[in-house]
C-alpha cells in the first residue's frame, strides 16, 4: 500500500517535471479513436493507443505511426495491464450492431470487465477516466429528444442488449467507483458519429449507404425509413471528448448533433450526393430498432461551450470523399 503510494507520488511528480501529459486512447484504432490520437498529438500530448483491432485497424493510424511521441500495443482491455498515465480515455468497443452482435458476450466483457480495468488503473495512479457511454443507454426511447436525466428503455434481453446494457453497467462502475472510492471519471453519451475512417463493412446506415451510392447500387432501408436518428461529425464529436476531459463536469453528457433527421431523408441525400444513380429498396427492420433518437445538448453547451459545427450535407461530402479514396469508386 505504501509502496503504492510512493510510486504514485513519484510518477505525478516525474509527469510534471517532464511537462507532458500521458494519455492512453483504448480502442484507438478504431473510427472515433484514431481520430482522437490524431487529435492529441497535435495538441503536444504523448498518445498512447491499446487496441486489439478487432474491428479497428492500423491503417487509421498511418498518419502518425512514425511520431515519436505516439505509441501502439496490441493489446485487449479484458486483460489487465500496468501502465502509468495522466489521462485514459476508454473508447475501446465495438460500435456498429453487426459487429459487437457478432460475439455478444466478448462485447459484454469489453463494457463490464475491461472497464474495471480502466477504473484500476485511474485508481493507480491517480489518472482522470472519459469512458465512451453511447445514446443506446436510452433504448427505444418514450421521452423525446433525449435529456440525460432520462433513464431510458432497454430491452435487457435482446439482440442489442450485450451492448446497450453492458454500456448502462459501465456507467453504473464509474459513479459507483466515484462515490465509493474517489475516481475521476467522465461519461460521454456518444450519439450517431459518422466520417472517415468508418469501416465500410460496418453495416452502419452512413456507411452502408455511402458504399452502395458510390458502387450505384440500391440503398438499402430498413423497415420505413421513418426511424430518426441524429448525424454528428467525428471532429465535432473528438472535439466535445476533449472539452469534457478537460471540464469540471463528471457527466453524463449527451454529445451529439442536434438535429433529427429520418434515414429516408438521410438516403435521399446521399443519393444526390453521389449523382442520383441508385434506387432505395427496402428490407425489414432489426429486432429492437429504437425509433426515434435525438439528443437534448443543453447540458453540454453550458458546461462545455460545445455544439457540433459540421452541417450533415457537409459531412457527408468530406465521408465521402474519403470512402472514394478506399473503395476506388
Ligand atoms: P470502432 O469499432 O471503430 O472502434 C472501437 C475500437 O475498439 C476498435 O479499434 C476495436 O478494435 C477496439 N476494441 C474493441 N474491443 C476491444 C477490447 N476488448 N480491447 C481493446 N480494443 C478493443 O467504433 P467507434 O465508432 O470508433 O466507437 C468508439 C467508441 O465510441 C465505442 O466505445 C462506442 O461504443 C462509442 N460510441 C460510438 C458511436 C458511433 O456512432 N460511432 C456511438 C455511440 C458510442
Ligand atoms: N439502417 C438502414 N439501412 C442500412 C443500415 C441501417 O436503414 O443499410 C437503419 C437501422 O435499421 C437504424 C438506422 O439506420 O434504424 C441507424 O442504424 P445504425 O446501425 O447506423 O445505428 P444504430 O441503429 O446503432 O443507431
Amino acid at each position: 500500500m505504501l509502496l503504492d503510494q510512493t510510486g504514485r507520488v513519484f510518477y505525478r511528480a516525474l509527469s510534471i517535471l517532464k511537462g507532458m501529459d500521458r494519455v492512453l486512447v483504448t480502442g484507438g484504432a478504431g473510427f472515433i479513436g484514431s481520430h482522437l490520437c490524431i487529435r492529441l498529438l497535435s495538441e503536444g500530448y504523448r498518445v498512447y493507443c491499446w487496441d486489439n483491432l478487432d474491428t479497428g485497424s492500423m491503417d487509421n493510424l498511418t498518419s502518425i505511426l512514425s511520431s515519436p511521441h505516439f505509441e501502439f500495443a496490441r493489446h485487449d482491455i479484458v486483460q489487465p495491464r500496468d501502465f502509468a498515465v495522466d489521462r485514459i480515455y476508454n473508447l475501446a468497443c465495438p460500435a456498429s450492431p453487426l459487429h459487437y452482435q457478432r460475439d455478444a458476450v466478448k462485447t459484454i466483457m469489453t463494457s463490464t470487465v475491461g472497464v474495471m480495468n480502466m477504473l484500476e488503473l485511474a485508481e493507480r495512479y491517480g489518472a482522470r477516466l472519459l469512458q465512451a457511454s453511447t445514446s443506446e443507454v436510452y433504448g427505444d426511447p418514450h421521452v423525446h429528444p433525449q435529456r440525460e436525466d432520462y433513464w431510458g428503455h432497454v430491452n435487457p434481453i435482446g439482440p442489442r442488449s450485450c451492448y446497450d446494457e453492458s454500456k448502462r453497467l459501465a456507467e453504473s462502475l464509474l459513479m459507483a467507483h466515484q462515490r465509493q472510492r474517489g475516481a475521476s471519471v467522465r461519461i460521454a453519451r456518444i450519439f450517431n458519429t459518422y466520417g472517415p475512417h468508418m469501416h465500410p463493412n460496418d453495416g452502419r446506415v452512413v456507411s452502408n449507404l455511402i458504399v452502395q451510392a458510390l458502387k450505384k447500387e440500391d440503398l438499402t432501408i430498413y423497415g420505413s425509413g421513418c426511424q430518426t436518428r441524429s448525424f454528428c461529425y467525428v471532429s465535432d464529436m473528438v472535439d466535445g471528448l476533449v472539452r469534457l476531459m478537460a471540464s469540471d463536469l463528471r457527466g453524463p453528457v449527451n454529445l451529439g448533433h442536434p438535429v433529427e433527421t429520418t434515414v429516408r431523408e438521410l438516403a435521399d441525400m446521399i443519393n444526390d450526393l453521389a449523382g442520383g444513380h441508385s434506387r432505395i429498396v427496402y428490407h425489414s427492420l432489426p429486432t429492437d430498432d429504437p425509433y426515434r433518437r435525438n439528443p437534448d445538448i443543453t447540458l453540454a453547451r453550458e458546461r462545455l461551450g460545445w455544439e457540433p459545427l459540421v452541417p450533415l450535407r457537409e459531412g457527408l461530402r468530406y465521408t465521402m470523399e474519403y470512402f472514394r479514396s478506399i473503395i476506388g469508386h
